[in-house]
């Protein structure tokens, strides 16, 4: 998996779906003279380009449910998507969960259960 922020990432597919509905419907120009083969391709390049709005809707959304923290290791301040992120500046991996600070990154972390499996794990290796 590509070490990138969340948010950057998302936004990426989104931009990226615009493009591919361009792409598709700047395909359709070539049949022109063929009005329903023509539709059909801007009606399917529309699909990518809905699918994308929604994406950056979403986005936004979610962005209200980020934290900004100031990285550790570039100072800067970025924004954090679930429990471990990784900074949008240098991709240090970044934890909001104190139980997690200094354990090995894992976006595993982001998902509760395994989250909760881990910290037992823990809770019973210190206990041994
Ligand atoms: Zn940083």
């Amino acid at each position: 998996m590509k070490k990138t922020n969340k948010i950057k990432r998302i936004r990426g597919y989104a931009l990226a779906l615009i493009f591919a509905g361009m792409i598709i419907m700047y395909l359709g120009v070539f049949f022109r003279e063929t009005p329903w083969l023509f539709g059909l391709f801007i009606f399917i390049g529309f699909i990518p380009m809905i699918l994308s709005f929604v994406i950056y809707f979403w986005v936004g959304l979610v962005s209200t449910r980020t934290i900004t923290v100031q990285c550790p290791n570039c100072e800067n301040y970025t924004k954090i998507l679930g429990k471990v992120d990784y900074c949008q500046i240098c991709k240090e991996p970044l934890t909001i969960d104190k139980d997690l600070e200094g354990e090995a990154f894992n976006i595993d972390y982001n998902v509760d259960h395994r989250l909760e499996k881990f910290k037992e794990e823990k809770e019973s290796e210190e206990k041994n």
